[in-house]
């Protein structure tokens, strides 16, 4: 891997300017973001699953054959999900999340895609947003998919009811061998047909289907730009790398679009 280096000013102009002159800007971002707000990753060293325990990888499969018992094991005042989810919790949007926020307000980013489930870009005030593993934060029907905030679902009875079509109700966050819900599916999927020029932050792009809308644009001749501490596949496909957290990186990317509108 090549070590982090610091982003020459030209890159950081030329990255600016190409997103200026985009017609439809998206993003994706992975969990590189999130460890810049101090949310441990979920795998490797001191990794949240390494700690606590890694689900199952027919998670989906065992909520469907006993979704009473699944709820009650989140629900474990000391179980691991509690545990987990306590600590991401904690967590503040840093100043990587801010930034693709300033994006969209500035009108420069038309969709942002996130693998994460920690909610910070939500609270960091993004909102054309699409959580395609979900947020961790919401209870969603899985008949329908109407989503809920965990504080608003009573859960005397378990699995709770969905209050739209009485269908069973989990964690929005998109378990071991459960779908990506459609509807998070069909933007990301609309949204790339209109994108040229897409921005990957603080992720390998190497997970499906996510991977897959980045190398879409490029395969019709978009804009990639890549905003990572390390070189990933998807390097020798970017038309711009700026190496480095995207907690540094994003912020001088937005000083230097508002310095080129002036
Ligand atoms: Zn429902």
């Amino acid at each position: 891997m090549a070590s982090t280096t610091t982003n020459h000013d030209d890159d950081i102009r030329r990255a600016a300017q190409l997103l200026l002159s985009a017609r439809h800007v998206m993003a994706l971002t992975g969990a590189g973001i999130s460890v810049e707000s101090g949310i441990p990753p979920f795998r490797g060293p001191g990794g949240l699953w390494t700690k606590y325990g890694e689900p199952p990888m027919n998670g989906y499969q065992i909520f469907l054959q006993n979704p009473k018992k699944a709820w009650e094991e989140r629900l474990n005042p000391t179980g691991p999900s509690k545990i987990i989810w306590d600590t991401v919790g904690a967590a503040e949007p840093n100043p990587g999340h801010y930034a693709f926020a300033e994006l969209e307000h500035m009108g420069i980013l038309q969709c942002l895609i996130t693998q994460n489930v920690d909610n910070l870009h939500k609270r960091a005030g993004s909102h054309n947003l699409v959580e395609i593993h979900g947020n961790y934060t919401l209870i969603r029907c899985i008949d329908c998919n109407s989503r809920y905030p965990g504080s608003e679902v009573p859960l005397h009875k378990l699995p709770p009811e969905c209050p739209q079509c009485q269908g069973t109700l989990k964690s929005d966050t998109v378990s071991f061998g459960e779908p990506i819900p459609p509807d998070a599916l069909d933007a990301c999927y609309s949204g790339t047909q209109l994108c040229d020029c897409f921005i990957v932050a603080g992720t390998s792009a190497t997970v499906y289907p996510a991977a897959s809308f980045p190398l879409a644009v490029q395969q019709k001749g978009g804009i990639l730009i890549e905003v990572n501490l390390y070189e990933s596949e998807l390097t020798p496909l970017c038309n711009v790398s700026l190496r480095g957290p995207s907690a540094e990186v994003m912020p001088q990317l937005v000083a230097a679009i508002k310095e080129l509108r002036q």
